[in-house]
């Protein structure tokens, strides 16, 4: 078994001296477990937040602790009776090429002659059901209203807008480069497209618009938002659902503290602020796998990944994501 352990607590943006690649001997699976081969790993922003010390919503992963992430992974032995070798599931199973799991534990079967299995990781998976459930049971736009999202060429992002649009909604995506902006505007059917990037990114925001702003999508938190709020409208709703522009952060940010103008607007126009974690919504997982599917069967909604080839690139992988460097949802295929 080959694993990417964490090694160090990072201090700002990891380094690949945060992680350590070692050999072990293959795990034994017990009573109503599976022994798996992982094929693709998820790289995720949140992986980010785990290398911290103390809790979140989850507690941290532990230094010398093999890295979490959901996996792609083949069942190769078996000791539960509803799980047969060659089968395809959805399992956390790490940053390695081997894993045990609880048979109990595995969320979904993947049917290897349905849409690529990949998209199990991403918009047919965790990053597409966040986007789904938020706006559902969050943002909620109606017909002609403006939604705005940043972090838009990514798998949540991505998915909002198209969503958006879906429900009719006119909708504004923020990206970082050309690149992303023009797949935004051409692939993807986005009513404006912006890069971030631009010195002028606040007024070109103000200018794409002209209504105000009903739903603001949080991914990023930095700069975007600020050049957000002044643009929301009365009754606006923002599910908070990602702040990546801070996750690397070390220390608070320099003052003034903004936060009584922030409350004062959010009375003034009396915002909905609401954080959720995908899991919060669990109960629509079945309609989402539903929905979804029929969309990417039809071709309603899009998505485009982005491959690291070989486990021991998952490191400067997730390095990456956090600085833009991705281009659509962001996997290891692992050999
Ligand atoms: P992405 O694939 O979109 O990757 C992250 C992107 O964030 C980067 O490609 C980059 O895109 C953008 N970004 C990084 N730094 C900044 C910055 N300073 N300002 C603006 N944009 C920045 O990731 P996902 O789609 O997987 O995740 C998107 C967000 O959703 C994240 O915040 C994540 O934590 C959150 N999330 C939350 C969940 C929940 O349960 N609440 C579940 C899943 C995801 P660009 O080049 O366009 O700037």
């Amino acid at each position: 078994n080959t694993r990417v352990l964490l090694a160090a607590r990072p201090n700002g943006e990891p380094t690949e001296a945060d992680f350590r690649i070692e050999r072990a001997p293959l795990p034994v699976p017990g009573k109503g477990q599976v022994l798996l081969r992982n094929r693709w790993l998820s790289l995720d922003p949140y992986m980010r937040g785990r290398m911290n010390a103390g809790r979140s919503y989850v507690a941290p992963i532990e230094v010398g602790a093999v890295m979490e992430g959901g996996t792609v992974s083949e069942v190769v032995e078996s000791l539960h009776p509803d799980l047969a070798p060659g089968e395809l599931v959805l399992a956390e199973g790490g940053w390695q090429t081997h894993a045990v799991a609880d048979g109990d534990s595995l969320r979904r079967k993947l049917d290897p002659g349905d849409l690529p299995l990949t998209t199990a990781l991403g918009v047919y998976g965790m990053p597409g059901f966040t986007a789904y459930a938020g706006l559902r049971e969050i943002g909620k736009p109606a017909p002609g209203e403006t939604v705005v999202v940043a972090a838009a060429s990514g798998p949540v992002g991505a998915t909002v807008g198209q969503i958006a649009k879906l429900r009719g909604a006119r909708v504004v995506g923020i990206a970082g480069g050309p690149r992303k902006v023009a797949h935004l505007r051409d692939d993807l059917g986005f009513d404006v497209a912006l890069d971030h990037r631009a010195d002028d990114f606040a007024a070109q925001l103000k200018a794409a618009v002209p209504d105000g702003i009903d739903v603001y999508f949080e991914n990023v938190g930095g700069h975007v938002f600020d050049a957000v709020l002044p643009l929301l409208n009365e009754f606006a709703r923002i599910p908070v659902c990602g702040l990546i522009a801070h996750y690397n952060d070390s220390a608070p940010p320099p003052g003034p503290d903004r936060l009584p103008q922030l409350m004062a607007l959010a009375l003034a126009r009396r915002l909905t602020i609401r954080g959720f974690i995908v899991f919060d919504f669990n109960k629509l997982y079945p309609e989402f796998l539903r929905e979804m599917g029929a969309w990417l069967r039809d071709g309603k909604v899009r998505y485009s990944e982005d491959i690291v080839e070989g486990l021991e690139n998952a490191p400067q992988g997730l390095i990456g994501l956090l600085r833009g460097e991705n281009f659509g949802k962001r996997l290891v295929r692992i050999a």
